[in-house]
């Protein structure tokens, strides 16, 4: 890109998102082309670099989403989402340059409804702060992905994202009720908040899982559930897979743990090794089994 080409767009950009939000500093650019992908992890404990932007733009919401995203298509440069960088397949790395969108500043919590029992927030949120959000008035979101504290609630929604309670809860695609997005030519859309509704196709399932493909998810509305009044934990032993396979199948059609689990040989004598060996040190036998968790 020439020089007076790229002085365009930045002054574009900034008037659109403000200066202090508009970025073309190294550290920046840098920042923002390693995520939790393993290859690009690796190329950079090596010292080489990735694919980069050339400028990082920090919007406040989706008008300033809009004006981005048509100032990139003026010019025919790209527009890379990026949430918190947590993800493990490298959707959010520059690979073609352009502009990263950097979602961090669309972290508001708009509602949390009891009555409606959703909660309204930008999808810059971290999604542990709005667990703690429905914690506040006695709920939960009940999705808790490993990468809770890690990710927020535009990455989970771009990568179809799914928590340790899915087994009764299902994945976020089950949890989100309504999306506000800006479609590749700068349009912004609302979804309709009905749950299964008849009247056309359900928008939301368009959007989950694209990786920010096909637009940039701005706000959205997510369920929330009354906290369990009560957790009870338990795990079975089984002499083989067959046996733990039947029986897995037996409890999931007879009803609906929060989460249930199955491991190995290998992954059950890991669970077990240190517990077991400290409460039952001659039952060796026991960790050659599988183990269903509920
Ligand atoms: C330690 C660890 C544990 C994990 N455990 C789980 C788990 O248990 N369950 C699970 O489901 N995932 C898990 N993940 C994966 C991770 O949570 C997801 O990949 C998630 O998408 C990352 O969110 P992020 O906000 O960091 O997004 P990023 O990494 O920044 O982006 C991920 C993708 O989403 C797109 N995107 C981000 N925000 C938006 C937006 N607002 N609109 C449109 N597109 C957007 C990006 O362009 C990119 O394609 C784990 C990751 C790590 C590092």
């Amino acid at each position: 890109m020439n020089e007076f080409l790229f002085a365009m767009i930045l002054t574009e950009l900034e008037d659109a998102v403000g200066k202090e939000n508009c970025s073309t500093r190294t550290i920046d650019r840098v920042t923002h082309s390693v995520d939790y992908y393993w290859l690009s992890r690796m190329w950079a404990d090596r010292g080489c670099r990735m694919p980069e932007a050339d400028f990082v733009v920090c919007p406040e919401n989706a008008e300033q989403v809009s004006k981005v995203v048509k100032i990139a298509n003026y010019y025919k440069i790209s527009v890379t989402t990026w949430g918190a960088g947590g993800g493990t397949q490298g959707g959010a790395i520059p690979v073609c340059g352009g502009i990263i969108l950097d979602t961090k500043r669309m972290n508001k919590i708009y509602e949390v409804n009891t009555d409606g029992m959703y909660i309204e927030c930008g999808t810059g949120a971290i999604y542990k702060h709005i667990e703690w959000a429905a914690n506040e008035v006695g709920k939960a979101t009940m999705h808790y992905p490993s990468s809770l504290t890690c990710s927020m609630v535009g990455g989970f929604l771009a990568h179809r994202g799914i928590g340790v309670v899915s087994t009764k809860h299902g994945k976020i695609d089950d949890m989100v009720l309504k999306m506000e997005v800006v479609l590749p030519n700068g349009d912004l859309i609302e979804t309709c908040s009905d749950p299964k509704h008849a009247a056309g196709p359900d928008l939301n399932q368009i959007f989950i899982g694209s990786e920010g493909t096909l637009g940039i998810i701005t706000k959205a509305q997510i369920r929330i559930y009354d906290q369990p009044e009560e957790r009870r934990f338990r795990g079975f032993l089984f002499q083989d897979m067959s046996g733990a396979f039947k029986a897995s199948r037996e409890l999931l059609q007879k009803f609906k743990p929060s989460v249930m689990r199955l491991y190995d040989e290998a992954e059950t004598a890991l669970l077990l090794k240190n517990r077991w060996h400290q409460a039952w040190p001659s039952h060796e036998g026991a960790v050659r089994s599988c183990y269903a968790g509920i």
